[in-house]
C-alpha cells in the first residue's frame, strides 16, 4: 500500500496549521521553563514536512513515516527534533505495509517505547512522552479518534503540576512546577489535529 497521498498531505497540513496557530503559545511555554524556541523549532519542522509532501506521497506508508521522522530530526532541532524523529522512524519500521489497525496500534506502542529509551524518560517526567503514553492507553482501551484526541489534550494539561525530570526544564527543579510542558503541548495539539481529521473520515 502506498501512502494515501491525500491523507498524508491532509494530516501534515492539519499539523502545520495547528502548530502555526499556537507557535507563540509554544514559545511562551518554553520561555517559562526552557529557552523559548519550541514554537519556532516546530514551525520550521512543519514547513519542511509540507515541502516534502510530493516526495512522501511516492512512498509506501511505512517508508513515508520513516521519511517524516528523518525530516523532523533534520529540521526541528533542539531536544524535541530527535524525539519526534524517533517516534516516526520507529513507527515506520514497525508498521505493516497493509495498514492493519491492530498492527498500527502495536507499532505505535513500540515507537513510544523507542522515544522513552531515546530520552531516558518515563511517565510523569513532564515531557511529550506523557502525552504519547496517554494516547497509547486510550487507544488500547478504545480506538476512537475523538477520545484519543481528548486524552492527549488532557495529558498535556496534566503536566502543569509535575516537576520536570528530563530536558532543560529539569534544570529548574521545583521551579518547573506550575507550567504546561511545551513539548507535551505541541504533541497534544498535533495528536488532536490528526484525530479530528481521522474522525471526520469515519463520520
Ligand atoms: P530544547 O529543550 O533543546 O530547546 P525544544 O524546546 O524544541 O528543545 O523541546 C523541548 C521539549 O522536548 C520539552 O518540553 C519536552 O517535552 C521534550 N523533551 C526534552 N527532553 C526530553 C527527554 N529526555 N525525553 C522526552 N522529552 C523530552
Ligand atoms: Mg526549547
Amino acid at each position: 500500500m502506498h501512502a494515501d497521498t491525500s491523507l498524508v498531505s491532509r494530516l501534515i497540513a492539519a499539523c502545520r496549521q495547528v502548530i502555526e496557530d499556537h507557535a507563540d503559545r509554544l514559545c511562551s511555554l518554553d520561555q517559562a521553563i526552557g529557552d523559548g524556541d519550541h514554537g519556532t523549532n516546530m514551525v520550521r519542522g512543519m514547513n519542511a514536512l509540507s515541502l516534502s509532501v510530493p516526495a512522501l506521497s511516492e512512498l509506501p506508508l511505512p517508508q513515508a513515516c520513516e521519511e517524516i521522522g528523518r525530516v523532523l530530526v533534520s529540521h526541528v532541532g533542539g531536544a524535541s527534533g530527535p524525539l519526534y524523529g524517533t517516534l516516526f522512524i520507529e513507527l515506520g519500521r514497525q508498521m505493516q505495509a497493509d495498514g492493519n489497525p491492530a498492527a498500527c496500534r502495536q507499532a505505535f506502542g513500540k515507537a513510544v517505547e523507542a522515544v522513552a529509551r531515546r530520552g531516558r524518560a518515563q511517565a510523569g517526567d513532564k515531557t511529550l512522552l506523557d502525552v504519547l503514553l496517554a494516547i497509547q492507553t486510550q487507544w488500547a482501551e478504545r480506538c476512537d479518534a475523538d477520545l484519543i484526541g481528548q486524552s492527549a489534550l488532557r495529558a498535556a494539561r496534566l503536566t502543569a503540576p509535575m516537576q520536570a525530570m528530563r530536558g532543560r526544564a529539569s534544570w529548574l527543579g521545583e521551579r518547573s512546577i506550575g507550567h504546561v510542558d511545551p513539548g507535551a503541548e505541541s504533541c497534544a495539539l498535533m495528536a488532536q489535529a490528526i484525530c479530528a481529521q481521522l474522525s471526520g473520515d469515519a463520520a
